[in-house]
């Protein structure tokens, strides 16, 4: 009997249930027969009335195929993951060979690892562009070594030249959030191109993808040629985001093996694999229009936000990203509690005073911040 049949016989009464004889078995038995998926709302799922629209969560939630994978692994979760099913699933989807492919504990993980990769046996510096994401920063600190912060341009752009010129002998690591987070701002693919290949191959390049499946231009390319055909350069990419999978933690890096293997020695190896996040991934890269319907829920939520933030008298900057970036000025600190008072969570965005940052939700969602921010701003 296959597993499906065992899990429908268990659940439609018989012996098997009073054996399991717990609902969470009958729930995941369902899911994987097939019922419907709830749309999930509010932090920590404790508070279901909560817009959430803070941490650039995927707003249509994971792929059912996602969950139906979780489902069926779930049985084997006694077994250790010693396998290497995603990394080759990862190899196939890129088309890129599987020694490419480093998996981590989300990109997290990945970003951790290069921050330990390039400073363990000495110092240096990181050049990072800020505003940006701020975890290779933070760890480049944590670690003692020193951070060269290179402001962006006026038009909230990376400054690639001012990068250029805050590189010495001394860098090891310079850090590219592409598109960026907290502005939505996407490089120019030559230029970026160009910097790259003037890093000296001793220093290593990551450019984060997290938010790559929401660039506007489809024929933009992504950074992993790049990756391929250099020495230095590591992209990371996420589940968390157009996958819909932030609570499993997946996320990796495709580098030349040589660099894959340096930075795979700071990670946990074999023992940073969940079975269950594994089952997740699986299941969610085999289902690419879930990423489509996620892209383009995105964008008509991007753009319904932009029209009404104008509308209101506001200039959001342009976004290539899940969010939306707007200058609301100092009441901002004043604003988000009172947003979270009506229920609408959304943040600052990092090192950006004055500036807030609204991931794009689902019509309901934007039209609850919206309408929230309104009744704030007529006050
Ligand atoms: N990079 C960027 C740009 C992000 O915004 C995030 C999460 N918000 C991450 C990396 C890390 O995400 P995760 O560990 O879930 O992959």
């Amino acid at each position: 009997m296959n597993r499906r049949h065992f899990i429908r016989r268990t659940v439609a009464g018989g012996a098997g249930l009073t054996l399991i004889g717990s609902p969470a078995w009958e729930v995941a038995a369902q899911i994987v027969g097939g019922s419907s998926l709830r749309h999930v709302q509010g932090v920590g799922l404790d508070d279901p009335e909560l817009v959430e629209l803070s941490i650039n969560e995927n707003a249509l939630g994971p792929s059912r195929l996602a969950i139906e994978q979780v489902a069926r692994r779930m049985f084997g979760m006694n077994r250790y993951p010693f396998h290497d099913q995603l990394e080759q699933a990862l190899a196939t989807h890129h088309d890129v060979p599987v020694d490419t492919i480093l998996t981590g504990v989300g990109s997290s993980e990945l970003l951790n690892m290069v921050a330990l990769a390039a400073y363990f046996d000495r110092g240096g510096n990181t050049v990072t562009a800020v505003p940006s994401y701020p975890d290779v920063a933070r760890r480049t600190t944590t670690l003692g070594r020193e951070l060269r912060r290179v402001p962006l341009k006026a038009d909230f752009g990376i400054d690639l030249e001012a990068m250029s010129r805050a590189l010495d002998a001394e860098t090891r690591l310079v850090f590219i959030c592409n598109p960026n987070n907290p502005t939505g701002q996407l490089l120019d693919a030559a230029g970026l191109r160009r910097f790259v290949e003037s890093v000296p191959p001793d220093v290593i390049v990551v450019i984060d993808e997290a938010y790559i499946h929401f660039v506007d231009d489809p024929a933009y390319p992504s950074a992993i040629a790049l990756a391929l055909a250099r020495d230095n350069v590591v992209v990371t990419r996420t589940f968390s985001k157009a996958y819909g999978l932030g609570g499993v933690r997946v996320g990796y890096g495709i580098a030349r093996p040589d660099l894959v293997k340096r930075l795979a020695r700071f990670g946990l190896g074999n023992l940073n694999k969940n079975a269950l996040s594994i089952a997740a991934a699986l299941g969610a890269l085999t289902d690419q229009d879930h990423v489509r319907r996620t892209v383009e829920v995105v964008r008509e939520g991007k753009a319904y936000l932009h029209a009404k933030l104008k509308e209101m008298g506001f200039e959001p900057l342009k976004t290539q990203t899940i969010f939306v970036t707007v200058d609301v000025g100092p009441s901002l600190q004043t604003w988000l509690p009172l947003l979270r008072e009506r229920k609408v969570k959304v943040r600052q965005a990092f090192d950006m005073d004055g500036y807030m940052r609204i991931t794009a939700g689902l019509p309901r969602e934007n039209e609850a911040f919206i309408a929230a921010f309104r009744a704030i701003a007529e006050r």
